[in-house]
């Protein structure tokens, strides 16, 4: 019997969250999970390479992405910053932990297994599966 729809994408948002986990403790970054109020952003601490993840935002972005997002400030950010998660800034450092967020989880989704070209073609697929609609226009420079 075949999974449906559904629990293949649920299958596949796992795998993904996975391997971005295993990705943050390869590069020495702690996620520290702290239920806060649904006001209470995620955050990224570069001088202590700590992710502090709020598992009671309220935000439509998915884990992974979050996840992905804020290992993008710790890799990427000026130091002795803090970030909160706020994909929808039009600032330089946002759009940038964007970008390479989204490349990260493209990195892992389709692997080496899709071209350039296949990975363009299911882009919306990548797009629903990590709830990035409002950011389409950053997945597709990064595609
Ligand atoms: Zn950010």
């Amino acid at each position: 019997m075949y999974p449906s729809f559904y629990d293949a994408n649920e299958i596949a948002l796992s795998e993904v969250t996975d391997v971005v986990y295993e990705k943050i403790a390869e590069n020495n970054i702690n996620v520290i999970n702290i239920s806060a109020s649904e006001t209470d952003s995620d955050i990224a601490n570069i001088n202590k390479r700590v992710i502090v993840f709020n598992p009671n935002f309220d935000t439509t972005f998915s884990v992974p992405f979050r996840l992905a997002h804020e290992m993008s400030h710790v890799l990427y950010g000026s130091r002795s910053k803090t970030y909160t998660f706020s994909p929808l800034s039009k600032s330089t450092e946002e759009i940038e932990a964007n970008l390479n967020g989204i490349q990260i989880l493209a990195d892992i989704f389709f692997g080496d297994y899709y071209s350039a070209t296949q990975r363009w073609e299911h882009r919306y697929r990548f797009i629903e599966l990590f709830d990035l609609q409002p950011i389409t226009h950053l997945v597709e420079r990064c595609l």
